[in-house]
């Protein structure tokens, strides 16, 4: 049975390139499972967009002096350049800035109005007399009132992680040349998310067997020890997306209301983009999708308190304005957030530039290199570090050794001393030795498998490496190296066994090495591919030209009416005796030692 499994992975604000953190954190972990659930057969739909709002993208087209337009799209443009060399397979990667999202976020909106979720209500904020506007969230920087920390955001302080009143804020400045600021009386919408709270502690207790420790105490536990208090949803400013009420303009919604609704909008942009307009509802309407939200620690709250409140709170109230059905919309199923990389024992700051970007390390790198580093190393549970020597060693001594050489060496022997063909050899005549490591390795697909499914990325990776090492061990000891010049029936055995097993173990390294793993398909001769490719493409609508990136399943020559489960991947290959090869060649590079310190040089400056 097919699963319908929405990916959600989080919106990168356009005021940043993207570096290895944020894809460890976030892209590619949501790429895996999307990738490992596409191989199954479920159907999947994987969307995120680029975050054009808010603060930190007006504060950067501030910084350059340029329009907030032109800035969001020169990042959006990296983003989507990043993903489609990386293999980051989007679905649907589009923006904020839309037509469509903006009709879906006024649509929540007035939804939760409708409901009696949000009230106003008159407060103090930080208001520049000189430049007579308001600024909001980061335009101002003070003393954090809670832990004394210097640079505290006027809405927030990263040392602490509290969400800050702005007019209790110590010696308050502007960021931007606005000069001396005064407090001024602005009303503003309210999410009355103290009403919503025991629906939300009860959608996550709910979800306690199966999230992750580190994202329960950030979320459940921290309603039971503080509640939830009400938060404002609108602010002072003139980019973003109008209040949808009368008599509210110069005010839009706050950034992160409508960033989190940028799921299901882009899930409907592609329905649209598809011409099939209401296949969006297969996962938001449907009780038994999984939404998977892939982000990072320091947006946990937003995944699992505002986002579940604004679903719940809207109940068939959305739908009914949107597309007159009375259904609810599904709440996530799982948030598996990350914590942090830091680089070379310090955290990533890429205004000191202490960062690898993903673009700039795909000149030098191979995209399944920085995969499998950031992939083993990932922050799961705890942060974890970039080391230049580690990267170095890892690709050499593991992704290559174990694995790049195991399916090189067994390709370029069976090739030359087979005539590009798999040994003729009929699985019933194989002997014990090469029965149990079929059976070894196949059983991958289920412990592979399972630890996907939990979101263990790293386990589902080591276990692969494990069953490698298992085909290994076993060519240390059949040795058709040396069998070949005395019985070439028992090499012709043990090669045939080794190719079977490297074909299953192709599979379950692809979600993690899809471009070396595509590669190794085609050596065993398969005239399919195991995955789609990437496109972008124009959209055009009231508000201009967005390019978005798409992704196109790959063919298959027995679709017909087969479902796509019938379709699975995820099971041992068909490479049967007499199959022809095509010419082998190394999957991975070695690297050299000096790489480290070429690379540390470079860092901080
Ligand atoms: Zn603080």
């Amino acid at each position: 049975m097919s699963e319908n499994i929405l990916i959600a992975i989080a919106w990168p604000y356009a005021n940043s390139e993207i570096h290895v953190g944020n894809i460890t954190g976030s892209h590619l972990p949501g790429d895996i499972v999307a990738r490992y659930h596409r191989l199954k057969g479920d159907n999947v739909l994987m969307v995120s967009g680029t975050d054009s709002h808010g603060t930190p993208v007006t504060l950067k087209a501030d910084a350059l002096g340029r329009p907030v337009e032109e800035v969001y799209k020169e990042y959006h443009a990296g983003f989507l350049e990043l993903f489609q060399r990386l293999g980051i397979h989007y679905d649907l990667f589009t923006t904020t800035h839309t037509d469509n999202h903006f009709k879906v976020s006024q649509t929540m909106f007035l939804a939760l109005q409708q409901n009696c979720f949000l009230y106003t209500k008159k407060s103090n904020q930080w208001y520049s007399p000189a430049s007579r506007r308001f600024l909001p969230d980061r335009y101002v920087e003070g003393t954090c009132y809670i832990c004394n920390a210097e640079g505290a955001r006027s809405d927030q302080c990263d040392n602490c992680g509290n969400v800050l009143e702005p007019e209790k804020l110590i010696n308050p400045r502007a960021r931007t040349g606005d000069g001396a600021l005064e407090l001024r009386e602005t009303e503003h919408f309210f999410l009355d998310l103290s009403k919503l709270e025991p629906e939300v502690a009860r959608f996550l207790r709910q979800r306690a067997d199966h999230m992750r420790d580190t994202v329960l105490g950030e979320s459940l536990g921290k309603i039971e020890e503080q509640g939830l208090k009400p938060r404002p949803i609108t602010r002072d400013l003139d980019w973003g997306i109008p209040v949808p009420v009368e008599g509210w303009d110069g005010k839009c919604l706050y950034v992160w209301f409508e960033a989190v609704i940028g799921y299901l909008s882009a899930s409907v942009e592609w329905a649209r983009l598809t011409a099939q307009p209401d296949a969006w509802k297969e996962w938001w309407i449907n009780p038994s999708a999984r939404a998977y939200y892939f982000i990072g620690k320091d947006n946990i709250f937003f995944h699992t308190a505002m986002w579940p409140a604004e679903l719940m709170g809207a109940g068939k109230e959305f739908m009914q304005r949107f597309c007159e059905e009375q259904s609810v919309l599904t709440v996530p199923y799982d948030v598996p957030a990350n914590q942090f990389m830091n680089l070379e024992g310090q955290k990533i700051s890429g205004s000191r530039n202490w960062a690898v970007w993903g673009l700039d390390a795909l000149t030098r790198y191979d995209p399944d290199a920085l995969r499998y580093y950031l992939t083993i190393n990932m922050p799961e549970m705890r942060d974890t570090d970039w080391d230049w020597a580690e990267f170095v060693a890892r690709n050499n001594n593991e992704l290559l050794a174990t694995w790049g050489n195991l399916a090189n060496r067994v390709l370029s022997f069976c090739y030359r001393h087979w005539n590009g063909r798999v040994p003729e050899v009929d699985r019933a005549s194989l002997r014990p030795a090469d029965v149990e490591l079929l059976a070894v390795i196949e059983g991958g697909f289920e412990s592979v498998g399972r630890e996907l499914d939990a979101v263990h990325l790293r386990a589902a990776l080591q276990e692969a490496m494990r069953l490698a090492g298992e085909v290994n061990k076993y060519l240390d000891t059949s040795a058709p190296w040396f069998e070949i010049k005395t019985d070439k029936d028992a090499a012709a055995k043990s090669i045939f066994t080794a190719l079977k097993a490297i074909d299953s173990l192709k599979v379950m390294f692809a979600p993690f090495l899809p471009f070396t793993c595509e590669r190794l398909h085609k050596f065993l001769g398969y005239k399919n591919s195991l995955f789609g490719e990437g496109y972008t493409q124009p959209v055009q609508d009231g508000l201009g030209t967005h390019v978005v990136l798409r992704y196109r399943p790959p063919e298959s020559a027995d679709a017909g009416e087969a479902s796509p489960a019938a379709l699975s991947q995820w099971r041992p290959g068909q490479l049967e005796g007499g199959h022809p090869l095509d010419q082998p060649a190394p999957l991975f590079k070695k690297l050299e030692a000096s790489v480290a310190e070429q690379e540390r040089v470079k860092l901080g400056k």
